[in-house]
């Protein structure tokens, strides 16, 4: 789970990691009412999930309380690559001597963690690593031993950092290091890590990813989770344990594996072009088991989507036999029934693997009015949007 930077701020905060004063306003009134408290001049920094926020206008100096209102008033609503900036940050302003880059993350390809130190900070990190690579210093932290005083100095010199800074910094890295395991982050990144005049040191930025593996471990971490930004659906399947996304299409979509998932929403978009550009609705993945319940949740859940015209089910048998899976088909659709729900939207079922015949055969005498079986993959796809074009 990404964080707002606000969010990444207080976490900062609660390890020690210096930042400045500030909070947070969703209207221009509590912003300028946030600038007054916070006192003469303040920055006030778009709050969403993309880096470049600098660039595209979203942080803006203001002298004054008035001004900090003018600048969250243009700031609110502004669309930065996408995504709509619904809460603004105010903070204290820091004087700028010097910018620095500094991270931790999980490097995944070399099963390690890493340091990439900077003293070529505020801008993109990707951009000084092709203009000045030699200015980017990457130390691999061994987890076993994490950052000792004595690693963070080094990374300090290595990454060529001011040696009167060398104290402050080995405080910030070690702390930095702390919030990255106690907070079970995949990411930690300040950019910029600032030097001020006076010779202090101040994030000015913070970038935080956390491990959701690690979500049990964390109930205070529920507070970060931004429940307007979550998809009603997604969040109805997340309640009922179910892998689902939700996509802008018509033919809804249900499955066993991620792979074969995947690879039916790009059947189903293929044949959407012959369809009158009808496309795959959602990704359910309802895993191994495929049992009635699962399978009727599942449908209940592609099936309120609105947009949802037809529903493709596309189930290789594994472990759990095509048999099983076609009960499962019948006894969710009765299940759904008998729950009240109006199922009226027909379904496309493709089923091969452990069991076939004997699943098509179970699915055939059901002779269910809405059911439709297709033996191949892409010849259920076409079925499918076709009745999604036709339903429309
Ligand atoms: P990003 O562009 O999304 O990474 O947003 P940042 O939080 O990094 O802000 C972008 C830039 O705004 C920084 O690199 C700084 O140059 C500048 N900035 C942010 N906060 C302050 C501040 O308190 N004082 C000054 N002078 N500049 C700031
Ligand atoms: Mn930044």
């Amino acid at each position: 789970m990404d964080l707002y930077e606000y969010q990444g701020r207080a976490l900062f905060a609660r390890h020690g990691v210096p930042v400045l004063d500030g909070g947070v306003a969703t209207t221009p009134q509590e912003a300028v009412e946030l600038a007054e408290r916070l006192g003469d001049r303040v920055v006030v920094k778009a709050q969403v999930k993309v880096g470049g926020r600098g660039k595209a206008g979203g942080v803006k100096l203001a002298d004054t309380a008035a001004e900090a209102q003018t600048h969250a008033t243009n700031i609110l609503g502004m669309d930065i690559k996408g995504h709509t900036v619904g809460k603004v940050m105010l903070t204290v302003t820091a004087d700028i001597d010097s910018e620095y880059y500094f991270s931790y993350l999980l490097d995944r390809a070399n099963r390690t963690f890493l340091c990439i130190a900077s003293t070529e900070g505020g801008m993109e990190i990707e951009e000084v690593a092709k203009t000045a690579p030699e200015k980017v210093v990457k130390t691999p932290i061994d987890a076993g031993v994490g950052v000792t005083p004595e690693i963070a100095g080094q990374i300090a010199d290595q990454a060529g950092f001011p040696a009167e800074l060398r104290e402050q910094l080995v405080d910030v890295f070690v702390k930095l290091w702390d919030a990255f395991v106690a907070e079970d982050a995949t990411l930690v990144e300040v950019n910029p890590l600032v030097r001020t005049p006076e010779g202090k040191i101040l994030a000015l930025d913070a970038k935080v990813t956390l491990d959701e593996n690690a979500d049990f471990r964390h109930a205070e971490h529920a507070e970060f989770e931004d429940k307007s930004a979550v998809d009603p659906l997604e969040q109805r399947a997340g309640e009922a344990g179910l892998n689902y996304v939700k996509l802008d299409g018509q033919v809804g979509v249900i499955g066993n594996g991620a792979g074969l998932v995947m690879s039916t929403l790009d059947v189903v978009a293929y044949a959407g072009e012959k369809h009158g550009g009808v496309k795959p609705a959602n990704f359910l993945d309802i895993g191994g088991g495929a049992s009635a319940s699962v399978m009727a949740n599942g449908l209940e859940v592609v099936l309120s989507d609105p947009q949802v015209r037809s529903v493709f089910v596309n189930v290789f048998g594994g472990i759990t036999a095509c048999d099983e899976v076609a009960n499962g088909i019948i006894g969710a659709l009765q299940m759904l029934a008998d729950r009240g729900e109006d199922v009226d939207k027909p379904l496309v079922v493709r089923l091969d693997g452990n069991n076939a015949e004997v699943g098509r055969k179970i699915l055939a005498d059901a002779n269910h009015p809405l059911v439709t079986e297709v033996d191949t993959m892409d010849a259920a796809a076409d079925k499918a949007a076709e009745l999604a074009n036709k339903e429309a």
